[in-house]
């Protein structure tokens, strides 16, 4: 990557070193299925179960990729999630490399009422896509992009990263929303909104989903758009992955020129008032090419400091008239903001969230970023290299759709704010988590609802943060899914 450049900033340096790396990739196991006695399992209700021997090697033997099961050399690697504090063992990982695959595996856990984890990227902060003694479903060989270059469209595979998506799509010049870290899965991201560097032109990744192929829990495999399984089409456009498994998505793309004008900017923490306050001024005034938004952090060293993250989708000339006002404000650590490949600010964070950080997060939804917000922000701040806050500039393209056009309700939040902590070592959890706890209550009277896709602990009832989409999604929830077998979720119960 760009990562050498991007270690090169006062910034970056800062965060590498504050959050452990701990390596992104894992070992892609061979084909190999091995069942020699039955096995302990849990139920859907928590209650143990026999998986008989007979009944996992036919599901191996069926399948065309590998089952595995605890002692297989590639075990370890597949159950291990982005989230180092979520270590679970299911009782048998199936590895789906097919749409089949995929049917198999939910009927197999479907008949024995058997606890199910679907994994896409891995990336759930609560680590819902791992399971202790269930069936993890598992997508990691489901990867691959297919662009339409004349309909400016691509086919997705479930298990793909949005750095396979990026990557795809900028090679034919074209591009969607996409998220800020690159090895988040489409798949749990997709489905729960997406919120990225360009939802203010593009609107939320749902906003661009044409249609989806979805095995339901009937096993049924089931081409979703608006004008085939209406319903179904609207609640995986931010219900989660309560619905099924998403096979592959259909997305639509924009051209393109990948070379934007963007980078960080960043200042002391002690002139975070001037810069706070001028962008609650600036920023309702934003065109939908200028996606801009705050971070507060601490370096190594102790200097906090506060930054602003941008991206102009456009005229860099219009970008630099545009982004004049804020350089202006204040003295400067560092202004990285050129023009640059967008794959640099895609791939930037990259390092600092590697896969086995420890890590909790939770979030917001603002509506109005007010000079009373500012005042909390200021106050708030926790001097610690562990702890930051990051936020999603939403607003633009993401406020043409309302409320209950797609099963995301949050239309009206001008940014989301995303308390993040992160740390190494185990024996800090308890620590790691009250920090960001604490961030986050200071700042909670400012917020309006939160992002399913980042809330840790689900501490705030689902129904109520659905608002008025709650009532729908779970009649869906109870048509597709009665028995609630995609539990491991943001869950919405069955009406
Ligand atoms: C470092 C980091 C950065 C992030 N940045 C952003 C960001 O910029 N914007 C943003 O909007 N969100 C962001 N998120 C949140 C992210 O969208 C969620 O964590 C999301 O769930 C990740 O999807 P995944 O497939 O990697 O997750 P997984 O852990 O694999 O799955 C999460 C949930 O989705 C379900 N699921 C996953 N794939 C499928 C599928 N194919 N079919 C059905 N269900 C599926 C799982 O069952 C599980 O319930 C970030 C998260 C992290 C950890």
């Amino acid at each position: 990557m760009n990562r050498r450049k991007f270690c090169k900033t006062a910034v970056a340096a800062s965060v590498a070193a504050s959050f452990p790396m701990l390596g992104c990739s894992r070992s892609e196991p061979p084909v190999a299925t091995s069942a020699n006695t039955s096995i302990r399992a849990i139920s859907l209700d928590g209650v143990e179960i026999e998986l008989e021997r007979a009944a996992i090697k036919e599901l191996g033997d069926a399948m065309t990729g590998p089952v595995l099961l605890s002692g297989h050399p590639d075990y370890d690697g597949a159950r291990k999630v982005w989230n180092g504090m979520h270590d679970k063992h299911p009782a048998l990982i199936a590895r789906c490399q097919s749409t089949d695959d995929i049917r198999r595996a939910v009927d197999f856990a479907r008949e024995r009422s058997l606890l199910l984890a679907v994994r896409g990227g891995g990336h759930s902060w609560p680590g819902k896509s791992v399971c202790d003694d269930g069936l993890m479903l598992d997508l990691a060989d489901m990867r691959n992009v297919d662009v339409d270059i004349a309909a400016q469209t691509a086919w997705c595979q479930g298990g793909a990263l949005l750095s396979h998506l990026d990557d795809a799509s900028l090679a034919h010049g074209l591009v969607t929303t996409a998220g800020v870290v690159s090895h988040t899965g489409v798949g749990g991201f997709t489905l729960g909104g997406g919120f990225g560097r360009l939802n203010r032109k593009y609107g939320l990744t749902i906003d661009n989903v044409l249609g989806a192929e979805i095995i339901t829990a009937d096993g049924k495999v089931r081409q979703v758009s608006a004008d085939n399984e209406p319903d179904l089409f609207w609640a995986i456009r931010g219900g989660g992955g309560n619905f099924g498994v998403v096979n592959k998505f259909h997305y639509q793309l924009h051209p393109m020129d990948r070379n934007v004008l963007s980078g960080m900017l960043v200042w002391p923490v002690a002139q975070a008032r001037d810069v706070l306050e001028f962008y609650a001024e600036w920023s309702p005034t934003l065109s939908r090419e200028l996606y801009v938004g705050p971070v507060m952090a601490t370096m190594p060293d102790g200097t906090g400091i506060i930054a602003m993250e941008v991206v102009y989708n456009g005229d860099p000339a219009s970008g630099e008239k545009e982004l004049a006002p804020l350089r202006a404000i204040g003295t400067m650590i560092d202004d990285g903001v050129k023009v640059q490949d967008y794959k640099v600010m895609q791939t930037k964070e990259d390092a600092m969230t590697a896969h086995g950080i420890r890590s909790y997060a939770k979030n917001g939804m603002v509506r109005e970023f007010t000079q009373a917000l500012v005042d909390d922000m200021i106050d708030a701040y926790i001097p610690d290299p562990r702890a930051a806050i990051f936020t999603h500039t939403a607003g633009g393209a993401v406020k043409d759709h309302g409320e209950r056009d797609t099963a995301f309700p949050h239309r009206n939040a001008e940014s989301m704010i995303v308390f993040f902590t992160g740390w190494a070592d185990p024996a800090q959890d308890e620590e790691g988590k009250a920090m960001c706890k604490q961030w986050h209550a200071a700042l909670e009277r400012h917020t309006g609802g939160y992002y399913d896709n980042i809330e840790q602990d689900g501490d705030k009832s689902v129904d109520s943060n659905y608002g008025p989409n709650f009532a729908r999604l779970a009649n869906i929830k109870g048509q597709f899914d009665a028995g609630n077998l995609f539990r491991m979720n943001s869950n919405i119960k069955p009406a």
